[in-house]
């Protein structure tokens, strides 16, 4: 029986185990998918050396960019954005992959209007860089709302004034904010200058409809939620886990 893991810090409400654990279920394939919850990435030769049968890992919170200098070879379009979130194991190597790019990339073309210039990525961890390169590469101008900007292209939320949200029609949430249990919150936005022609995307998978998007509809946006993208991203992962 092959087995298949998570790597994070906080996993007990990872979306990943039940997704891959319904699937195997399901398409009757004999292999398990295990949480590898650990403080720190020095654990993984352990994880590696306690699981030899691991053919791949996703990874998750906080380690997505960390983890690169632990790897043996990583993908291109991985090593573009600087983070990885799948590691195929081959022959005691592990290969780096980034399948958010894959996941976002095909979740956002049916949203993407004729005459979007202008994007602005919220957060800047590694889901905002993915998203970024994504949209970088589809033509768009990419800018990132950040809470300590640090480069020319990242704005203070408070600089979010009218005129910046006239420019931004397509808006994405890459920060953890409103995700379970914090329901109630949501990117600090003024929320009251969106229009019919903007459109929210939320990475945030938990929950399926969040108050960001609410918000955002409440004036007219349009909205989606990251339940595709994370679907698409898991069985991007799975391919290339079994070289298809
Ligand atoms: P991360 O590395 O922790 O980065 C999140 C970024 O959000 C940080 O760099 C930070 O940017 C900002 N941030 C963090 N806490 C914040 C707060 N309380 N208020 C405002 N901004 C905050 O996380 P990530 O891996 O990039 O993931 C971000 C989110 O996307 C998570 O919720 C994750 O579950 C989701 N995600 C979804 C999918 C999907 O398939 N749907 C895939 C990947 C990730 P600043 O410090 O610059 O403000």
């Amino acid at each position: 029986m092959h087995t298949y893991g998570l790597l994070g810090k906080n996993l007990s409400h990872s979306f990943s185990r039940q997704y891959f654990s319904d699937k195997f279920a399901n398409e009757h394939i004999a292999a398990e998918y295990l949480n590898f919850e650990t403080g720190s990435l020095t654990s993984l030769p352990d994880i590696l050396k306690k699981h030899p049968e691991l053919k791949g890992f996703n990874v998750t919170i906080p380690y997505k960019e960390d983890i690169i200098e632990m790897l043996d070879d990583v993908d291109p379009e991985a090593k573009a954005v600087g983070a990885v979130n799948t590691v195929k194991v081959t022959h005691g190597k592990l290969i780096g992959y980034n399948t958010d790019v894959f996941g976002f990339a095909n979740s956002i073309k049916p949203f993407l209007a004729h005459g979007m210039e202008y994007a602005l990525v919220l957060g800047t961890g590694g889901a905002a860089k993915a998203v970024a390169s994504v949209l970088t590469n589809l033509g768009l101008r990419v800018s990132f709302a950040s809470r300590n900007p640090s480069k020319p292209s990242h704005l203070a939320y408070s600089e979010l004034n009218v005129y910046a949200m006239r420019t931004f029609k397509l808006i994405v949430n890459a920060t953890p904010v409103g995700t379970w249990p914090e329901v109630e919150q949501k990117p600090a936005l003024p929320y009251h200058m969106l229009t019919p022609e903007h459109f929210l995307y939320d990475l945030v998978y938990n929950p399926e409809e969040t108050v960001f998007m609410k918000a955002a509809r409440a004036h007219g946006a349009g909205t989606t939620g990251g339940l595709t993208m994370l679907k698409m991203q898991a069985e991007k992962s799975w391919e290339i886990w079994n070289g298809k």
